[in-house]
């Protein structure tokens, strides 16, 4: 199939856009995110990350008729059965708070407020999902974690979301408390967008 190679960013995120065109263009891939074609944000009804991120790019894909990529990301806290999940945007404001990154990582301290250290496990969730078509039935699809702890206080002022909770041994500190390479070079979306640079360029055959 000859796959145009200009490709649609289900996604308004500045930092997103930076990070996939500094990626792609080596590849001559122009990406442009979906409000360049007023594009709509898709209602996210997915369970999981994957099923979210394929809603997405083929909600991308099916307005603007070119490839899309789409990403999808959260926390995943073991002691609290998985959330805040596909949620964590949104954690707060579901429990009728503020929706915001803060008020958000305070709700998760909150609900971990008697769950001792040891049982604090958590990890970030990326699921990169590429499709050609809107109706392409084998979408690209990665999927990455990063393994950390929760925190029992904030700490740090890089990054965003919950960074500042989420421990990382590797370095004995928060995530917020990285510097922008060391984090790309563990992260799960870090990994997840090295590990499409190299799937899509074998796809391509470049
Ligand atoms: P989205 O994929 O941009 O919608 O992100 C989902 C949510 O997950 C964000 O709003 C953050 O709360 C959280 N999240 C995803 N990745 C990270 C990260 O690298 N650090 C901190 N929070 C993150």
């Amino acid at each position: 199939m000859d796959l145009s190679k200009d490709w649609v960013l289900a996604s308004n995120n500045a930092g997103k856009l930076k990070e996939f065109s500094e990626l792609l263009a080596p590849l001559n891939i122009q990406i442009k995110p979906q409000k360049e074609y007023g594009v709509e944000d898709a209602i996210e009804d997915g369970l999981s990350f994957i099923e979210n991120a394929i809603i997405k790019a083929r909600h991308a894909s099916l307005i603007t008729g070119k490839p899309a990529l789409a990403d999808d990301s959260g926390l995943e806290i073991d002691a609290l059965n998985g959330a805040p999940g596909i949620y964590s945007a949104r954690y707060s404001a579901m429990n009728g708070g503020e929706k915001s990154d803060h008020a958000n990582l305070l709700r998760a301290l909150e609900e971990l407020k008697d769950v001792p250290t040891q049982k604090r496990t958590a990890r970030f969730q990326c699921v990169l999902a590429f499709m050609r078509h809107a109706n392409d039935p084998t979408p690209l699809i990665i999927q990455r974690s990063w393994e950390g702890t929760i925190l029992t206080a904030p700490r740090g002022e890089n990054g965003f979301g919950y960074d500042p909770i989420f421990w990382v041994e590797e370095h004995q500190c928060s995530s917020a408390e990285l510097s922008k390479e060391q984090k790309n070079a563990l992260s799960h979306r870090g990994q997840a967008v090295k590990a499409f640079a190299q799937q899509i360029s074998l796809r391509l055959g470049l």
